[in-house]
């Protein structure tokens, strides 16, 4: 019997998975990629390689590991993160829905993923700078949150392309693919357009893998509303939406939360795609996401949200939302020295704005586009508000409040009250969009009466229904890699 066809548009994690896979069962498999060489890679190469996964027992994490002999291994508690855990993540953000069965096949092949990744190749390091703090001399995991991939979302895809490579994969770069071929109502292949002129290859199946539409700027007012016009893109620029509008033209249905998206604090001067003439590895850093540390105020010299809700990994994707919209856009993180040391990275970036004074009465003047006044009653009177009567420890939800204010910060309140006091300018950095292609438990996109498109897959961004109100931080990359595995074993498999 001859080989299958696999043709792949985008090179980004999902799309790399899907290749793999389908290597694996056999196919001939080519990725056609938009971007050049080295713009290849889409949002997965700027990420952190953070990956959400159920587990049960540190010797499941150890066995991920690329160097299980780190010495700091002995003195680290990862917890577990159970199925279960996972689960009521995910319930948190839908909306009020039970989970779909594309929700929990993600939860429930997370850990197994990760496992075939490590089979490919891929190595992973426990996410001590992020996801630790240190109590009793030990490194405490929260959040459910532990590993990220050897060389952050960099080295991921470096290390799946030079698996994909050594199967016996194809790639095409700068082949921006414009329509799917459609034949008697199946897909038979794509139309795309490189330097050189237009090309059309032929084959069994495709597998859409290239992103959602966030750099598109027509298509965020259209979808999302006019105001996220003003949002910067953190991610790569050519995720326009091209695999959603060939989709629909072939029939397939759009699905999920179409107004929702990943969106983060950002710094306030961030170039959009993060400055493409710095390294990847750097990109991530104009993030600013330990607003749980501090206060953060709008123009209007208030408070806006609850900075303690929750860990971070489970606010950071809405919060970018809520600045976007305070008066201006902006809001400025505030925190003082007790917590400077717990800063990261991020916050000592080489590109990080900031500003810095000895007393909150200084800092209020330095606040570009604050009503300073206001902004040092709001200080004032948060810091009268905070009930020291429990202990901070930000490797738990330590129930350290405020008490009375119109919103109180539920968690690590601590008063501003050492100098010097540093506050960053942020605004709304959006990550990826969450409304996609609706598909079945094999990956396969389905058309308006929901039956499925014949050699049409898709994985990825590309995928509706999966988040909706949120996100719990790290479960991008799972979800590329669980469907991205699954559409490239179903795409050969055919
Ligand atoms: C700064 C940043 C940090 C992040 N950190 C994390 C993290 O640590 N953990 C996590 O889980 N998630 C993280 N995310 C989210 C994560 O990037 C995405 O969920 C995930 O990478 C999506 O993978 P994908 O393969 O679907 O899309 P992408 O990786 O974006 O790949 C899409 C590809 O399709 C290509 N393409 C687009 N249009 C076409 C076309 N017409 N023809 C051919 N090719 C096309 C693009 O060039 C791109 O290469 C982060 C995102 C950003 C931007």
């Amino acid at each position: 019997m001859s080989k299958k066809s696999v043709v792949i548009l985008g090179s980004g994690n999902a799309a790399l998975c899907a290749g793999i896979a389908a290597l694996e069962a056999g196919a001939n498999t080519t990725i056609l990629e938009k971007a050049h060489a080295a713009e290849a890679g889409g949002n997965s190469r700027y990420t952190a390689g953070a990956m959400r996964f159920a587990y049960s027992s540190r010797d499941e994490i150890l066995a991920l590991l690329r160097d299980p002999s780190d010495s700091r291994l002995q003195d680290t508690e990862f917890g577990a993160y159970p199925k279960e855990k996972f689960t009521a993540d995910m319930l948190h953000f839908n909306e009020g829905r039970s989970l779909s069965d594309l929700q929990h096949r993600l939860i429930d092949k997370s850990y197994e993923t990760m496992v075939w990744l490590t089979t490919h190749n891929i190595r992973f390091d426990p996410i001590y700078s992020r996801q630790t703090f240190e109590k009793n001399g030990k490194y405490v995991f929260w959040g459910g949150l532990t590993l990220e991939s050897k060389g952050e979302g960099v080295g991921l895809i470096d290390a799946e392309m030079q698996e994909f490579d050594r199967l016996g994969g194809h790639i095409r770069y700068q082949a921006d693919c414009r329509a799917l071929l459609v034949e008697n109502g199946a897909v038979v292949g794509v139309q795309f357009e490189t330097p050189a002129g237009s090309e059309a290859l032929g084959c069994d199946s495709v597998v859409l893998a290239c992103g959602g539409f966030e750099a598109s700027t027509e298509l965020r007012r259209r979808m999302l509303g006019e105001r996220w016009a003003r949002a910067m893109v953190r991610g790569t620029p050519h995720n326009t939406g091209a695999g959603l509008t060939m989709a629909q033209k072939a029939g397939a249905q759009l699905f999920g939360k179409l107004d929702g998206c990943h969106a983060v604090p950002m710094d306030r001067h961030m170039p959009n795609y993060g400055n493409q003439a710095i390294p990847f590895i750097e990109r991530k850093n104009y993030r600013k996401i330990c607003y749980f540390l501090g206060v953060m105020l709008n123009a209007d010299g208030r408070r806006f949200v609850d900075e303690g809700q929750n860990f971070r990994n489970y606010t950071y994707a809405q919060f970018g939302r809520a600045i976007l919209e305070q008066p201006g856009s902006f809001a400025w993180q505030v925190f003082d020295q007790k917590v400077a040391s717990l800063l990261y990275d991020e916050y000592r970036f080489r590109f990080a704005s900031s500003v810095e004074a000895g007393t909150l009465e200084e800092l209020v003047h330095l606040l570009d586009g604050v009503d300073g006044a206001s902004a040092l009653k709001t200080m004032q009177e948060f810091n009268e508000a905070v009930d020291e009567t429990l202990a901070f420890d930000p490797s738990s939800l330590d129930g350290r409040r405020t008490q009375g204010l119109a919103i109180d910060k539920t968690n690590w309140a601590n008063r501003l009250d050492t100098p010097p006091f540093r506050a960053y300018p942020v605004i709304c950095g959006i990550t990826f969009t969450y409304a996609g292609v609706k598909i079945d438990l094999s990956a396969a996109v389905l058309d308006q009466s929901g039956a499925p498109i014949p050699g049409l897959y898709a994985c990825g961004e590309m995928v509706g229904g999966i988040f909706f109100d949120g996100y719990p931080g790290g479960s991008g990359l799972t979800s590329g890699a669980v469907f991205g595995r699954l559409a490239g074993q179903s795409a050969a498999e055919r």
